[in-house]
This record gives structure tokens, C-alpha cells and sequence, in this order.
């Protein structure tokens, strides 16, 4: 197993990190489910036996058993692994309440103190009107001065954008920085550290926080990435690994390793479920240099060249929207992505399905396009969107 300093936190974290949001589950006769403690054990000592020393829960993984599940299974090496888990900032609707929230974690997981604590899944919105207001950073810092939690960490979805917002309000070196000119209000870090490790998505098919990544790893956090591998979506067997001329033998093998090449990368996440799993992503992180700084340049270069100079090159950037009918063109031009350039033909299926039959929002199909042209005017691509529609809508909805 590779570890590498976890930013600023003087923890060395080790480079494949066990995410327990899918532990093998039972489902009682009443209809509740309890997690498979035998099995879990199991497979959580296994990783750790290969070098594993980062485990991610949450208070609601696995019908909320997650927490205890783990601390029953890692007892016994409780001071030898890093534990880390996560507040849901939905139930801190005043200061204090971060703490109660905190002490029933500590109370599930069974242990006295959590290492990494987490603001769960935050946003430009609730950092500014939660956790600034609240002065939950404060509060945190409170807590570690008691020592119940070890570091403050944040998991978060947003845009690249509202990323680098957090980090400069939030961690120490992106307030240092800011405060030279800064009229904003700052949260309270009282001299201490501020956030210091950022859980966030990046993959091989989700390449927006790549900058973030560097951004944040120069302000000094430790950053752990979730989804390595698209949430399973680059399991499947496809053809790019040797398009892209890798050493990589598979798909899923590339984007492991991708992930571990991009040099601000601490730790990859990875939500296991059984032991050949741990057994094959543990091949990865143990490899001395997954990809070098090099060889991920230009993966990174080849796969954009691959979506540029294939027959549809959209950004996402959504200059095109809103369209006046209300079709979502970014996504449908995605899915078609999926097959095009990834050759991931189950994948382009499925979302160009969840698109049409998404519960609550139903997507709009392109045939209910009235040929304005207004997406057209707006494309810094120039794609001929009206045209590319049909073509796309008809493979996708032949597959
Ligand atoms: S041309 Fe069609 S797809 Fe484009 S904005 Fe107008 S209605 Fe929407
Ligand atoms: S404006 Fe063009 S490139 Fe941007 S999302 Fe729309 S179709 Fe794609």
C-alpha cells in the first residue's frame, strides 16, 4: 500500500480509503436491515492486513448502521486506522446542535474520538447561510480542542466555483490569503487551521473539480476522492484503456489509477462490497506509481482529444439552456458521450432513460424541438444542435 501526507494534517493516509456506505446488508423478517457484522469484519481487516487506514462512514449508510457496524469491526485497531465520518447539516439548526449530532456518532461508532469529522455534502449555500452564520467552523475547532474530533473536514457538491469559495473562507492558508484586501465575512478560525480535508467527486467521466483539486492541495488540504470509478460506471468492459495507449489493462484499472496519478490526490475512495474487491483495488494503490505526473497529463489530453475530435464535442457548458421547451441538451449530448467516446453502451441506456422517465422531473424529448435556434446562436462549439439531436435520440433510443 502507497500513503502520502494528507495535506497539512501530519497524518500519512493511505492511497486506497474504504468507503462503508455499502456493507453487506441482511433484511430481517420485521423488514429492518442490520449489516452482515460477520462479513463486514471480515472484509474491513482484510483491507486493513493490506495497508488500509482510512474508513469513511456516515450517519445514514446502510439504513444508519454503517457507524456501528464499523466500530464494531475496527475495535480492536481502533488506534492504528483513521475514522472518519459525517454531520448532515439539515439536523444543526443552532450551534450547540453540531455537538449533539457529533456525540451520537461518537456514541454509534463506540470510540472517544473521531479522526476526520465531516460538514456533510455542503454547497455555496449552506457554507454561506449554515455554517458561516451558525459559526459552526468555530464550533468544531471547540471540539477539537476537547478532543473529539482529531481534523474538520468537509464533503461537498457544488461547481468548481463554489469550491474554491469554501476554501477561501473556510481553511486557514485560503483566509491568509484573502484577508490582505477582504471586505467578506470570514468564519471564525480563531487562529486554528479552519477545514483541512475536502471529500469531493472526480473521475474519469467527471473531470470538473481537476483545477479545485490542485487549488485546494496548494492551500494545504488533504483531499480524498470519491467515485473513483464513476460509481461502478467504469467497471464495465469497454475499449478505452487501449485507445488511450495506457499500461492500464481495463477500464476500471485506468481509472483507478488515473484518479491516484492526478498529483493532488491523497486517498481514492473506494466503496467496496466484498474481498476480491479490497484484493483488486489494493493491486492499484500498492503500485509505486500508479501513473506517472506524465502519463496522466496525457490520458487526461487523449481523452479530451478523444471527446473533441469525436462527431459531438459538447463541454456541458449549458450555454445552450435554457431551452425554451425545456430540453435538457447538455444531458442527452452526455449520455450519447457515454457510448461515443467511452464506449459504456449500458450506461448511455440507462441515463438516457433516468433522463426520459426521472420521477420527478421527467426530461423532455427532443422531438418536441420548435426549431427556434436558440441553442445554436448560444454554442461556443458551434454544433449543429437541432440536427445532432435527432441523430443522438435515435441511437439512444435504439440501444
Ligand atoms: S432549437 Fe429546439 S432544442 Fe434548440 S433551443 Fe430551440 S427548441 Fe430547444
Ligand atoms: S452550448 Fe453547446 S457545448 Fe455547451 S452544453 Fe450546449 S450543446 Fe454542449
Amino acid at each position: 500500500m502507497q500513503y502520502r501526507p494528507f495535506g497539512r494534517t501530519g497524518v500519512n493516509i493511505s492511497a486506497l480509503g474504504f468507503g462503508c456506505m455499502r456493507l453487506p446488508e441482511i433484511q430481517l423478517e420485521n423488514g429492518d436491515w442490520q449489516v452482515d457484522q460477520e462479513k463486514t469484519n471480515e472484509m474491513l481487516m482484510r483491507a486493513y492486513e493490506l495497508g488500509v487506514n482510512y474508513f469513511d462512514t456516515a450517519l445514514y449508510y446502510c439504513h444508519s448502521n454503517s457507524e456501528i457496524a464499523i466500530g464494531k469491526a475496527l475495535k480492536p485497531i481502533r488506534d492504528k486506522v483513521y475514522i472518519s465520518t459525517k454531520c448532515p447539516l439539515e439536523l444543526v439548526k443552532a450551534p450547540g446542535d453540531f455537538r449533539k449530532v457529533l456525540m451520537e456518532s461518537l456514541r454509534k461508532l463506540d470510540t472517544p474520538y473521531i479522526d476526520f469529522y465531516h460538514f456533510w455534502g455542503i454547497n455555496q449555500r449552506t457554507f454561506d447561510e449554515k455554517i458561516v452564520p451558525l459559526g459552526l467552523i468555530a464550533e468544531a475547532q471547540q471540539l477539537k480542542a476537547e478532543g473529539l474530533i482529531r481534523h474538520i473536514s468537509f464533503s461537498f457538491h457544488d461547481s468548481p466555483e463554489a469550491l474554491k469559495h469554501i476554501i477561501d473562507h473556510g481553511c486557514a492558508q485560503g483566509q491568509a490569503d484573502l484577508a490582505a484586501g477582504a471586505d467578506v465575512v470570514l468564519p471564525d478560525l480563531a487562529g486554528g487551521t479552519g477545514l483541512e480535508t475536502v471529500l469531493l467527486q472526480y473521475n474519469l467521466l467527471d473531470r470538473a473539480n481537476e483545477e479545485m483539486i490542485q487549488y485546494a492541495a496548494q492551500k494545504g488540504l488533504g483531499v480524498v476522492v470519491m467515485g473513483p470509478v464513476g460509481g461502478g460506471r467504469l467497471a464495465a468492459p469497454t475499449e478505452l484503456a487501449a485507445k488511450l495507449g495506457t499500461e492500464a489493462v481495463s477500464t476500471y484499472e485506468l481509472a483507478f489509477r488515473f484518479v491516484l496519478g492526478n498529483p493532488g490526490v491523497c486517498c481514492a475512495l473506494s466503496g467496496m462490497q466484498n474481498i476480491d474487491m479490497v484484493e483488486k483495488n489494493a493491486v492499484v494503490a500498492s503500485l509505486e506509481n500508479p501513473m506517472s505526473e506524465e502519463e496522466w497529463r496525457r490520458v487526461g489530453e487523449s481523452l479530451e482529444n478523444l471527446k473533441k475530435f469525436s462527431e459531438l464535442y459538447c463541454t456541458g457548458c449549458g450555454y445552450c439552456q435554457p431551452c425554451p421547451k425545456g430540453i435538457n441538451i447538455p444531458r442527452i449530448f452526455q449520455a450519447y458521450t457515454y457510448l461515443n467516446v467511452y464506449g459504456l453502451r449500458d450506461l448511455a441506456k440507462n441515463t438516457w432513460n433516468g433522463y426520459l422517465n426521472d420521477q420527478k422531473n421527467p426530461g423532455v424529448h427532443p422531438d418536441q424541438c420548435v426549431n427556434c435556434g436558440y441553442c445554436e446562436r448560444k454554442c461556443p462549439q458551434h454544433l449543429q444542435v437541432r440536427e445532432l439531436l435527432k441523430r443522438v435520440s435515435g441511437v439512444l433510443a435504439g440501444l
